[in-house]
């Protein structure tokens, strides 16, 4: 079988980052029997310089080809100033649009190699910490209807039970594939909205017999993360509370340049692409963290094509890497071999 990923490398760092990604995909391949079929394509502002489009006909027709899509990262400065049409950005929210992409994932892992990037104190931190974060994309008050009328302005919080239903279900077999519970996240002492989000979870549910799942309040989970952050495996919640708590969980691990990302539609389509953008300050220089993408790539093995073994791999090799004191700039604390991008690629290459 041959799986088909688009390739979008993107602006700045994203090439630098892709290209590692790509070579540690490659010995997966070689080691697991594995055909990968890359297709290589623009999007933001490298796509505008061409075409005129940060994300042209040619790019969005072929992704849709393919079984999933890998992003390195898009935009930067050069491209500020353009119309919002034009934008870089534009591309990340026409692909997600035109894929369907419902739900976000976002894993926050400490490793415990990095431990001391954690801002929290050490007794917090001693059982590890490891959640997953799969937050509703393209519902809830971001989308809801909203206006200013005179000195007044509202945004409306809007869920429908297949909504829920939906990004229950994914959130309900990442924990299978995980420890087995979920929290369900919300503001039902306050939100109609909440209240049949609470609902309709505790129906899904039933389907998962297996799972143990729990409700709590919003303030009380933001409270939570810090205090206890091991309580949680899999948290599922809306658009925005997603977006507050996925932020909060992924500081709690440190850098930016760790922390992967999977957006998922119906079916087994997905889009893989690391939490940081297009770091142009570091960007041709070759010291860029390519952890985040190369953890991303993970997520596509495990959740769009289903080959857990060649994604625990993956894993497996990052923190092997770390283990043999390998460190990009970002993630290098006290320790004084720091390496470049393309290093830390070979080195987890070589440890697949
Ligand atoms: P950024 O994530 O690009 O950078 C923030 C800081 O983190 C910078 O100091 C950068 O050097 C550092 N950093 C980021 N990734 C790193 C890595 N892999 N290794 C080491 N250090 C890393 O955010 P920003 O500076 O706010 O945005 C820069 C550009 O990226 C903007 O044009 C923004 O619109 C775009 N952006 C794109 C995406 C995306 O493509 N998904 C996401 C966020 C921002």
């Amino acid at each position: 079988m041959t799986y088909k990923i688009a390739v979008i490398p993107g602006d700045g760092i994203g090439p630098e980052v892709m290209d590692e990604t790509v070579k540690v995909l490659d010995c997966v391949a070689k080691k697991f029997g594995l055909d990968f079929h890359y297709t290589y394509l623009k999007a933001g502002g490298c796509a505008y310089d061409e075409y005129g489009d940060p994300l042209p006909d040619v790019t969005l027709e072929t992704a849709l080809k393919c079984d999933v899509v890998m992003l390195g990262a898009v935009g930067g400065p050069k491209w500020d100033e353009l119309p919002v049409d034009k934008r870089p950005e534009k591309a990340l929210l026409g692909l997600r649009k035109s894929l369907g992409l419902f739900a976000n994932l976002r894993p926050a892992v400490l490793f415990p190699q990095l431990a001391d990037a954690c801002p929290l104190k050490e007794e917090i931190t001693k059982n590890g910490l490891d959640i997953l974060v799969v937050r509703e994309l393209t519902g809830g008050i971001y989308f809801g209807k909203r206006a200013t009328e005179g000195d007044v302005a509202y945004d409306t919080m809007t869920y429908s039970v297949k909504e829920i239903e939906r990004i229950t279900h994914v959130a309900m077999k990442a924990a299978m594939m995980r420890s087995k519970r979920v929290c369900s996240v919300d503001k039902a002492n306050i939100l109609d909205s909440s209240r049949l989000w609470r609902k309709t979870v505790k129906e899904v549910a039933k389907e998962y017999p297996e799972i143990q799942l729990d409700h709590m309040y919003v303030d009380n989970a933001s409270m939570q993360l810090i205090r206890k952050p091991s309580q949680f495996d899999v948290i599922v919640t809306g658009n925005m509370f997603g977006d507050i708590l996925s932020d909060e969980a992924a500081m709690l691990t440190g850098s930016i340049g760790m922390l992967p990302s999977a957006s998922l539609g119906e079916g087994n389509i997905g889009m893989y692409e690391p939490v940081h953008g297009s770091a142009p300050d570091i960007a041709g220089r070759n010291i860029a963290n390519p952890l985040a993408t190369i953890k991303s790539a993970a997520m596509m093995l495990r959740y769009s094509f289903g080959l857990e073994d060649a994604a625990k791999a993956v894993e497996e090799a990052v923190s092997k890497t770390l283990d043999q004191g390998f460190r990009t700039a970002d993630i290098a604390g006290r320790e004084r071999n720091i390496v470049s991008t393309k290093e830390m690629g070979d080195a987890v290459a070589r440890n697949i």
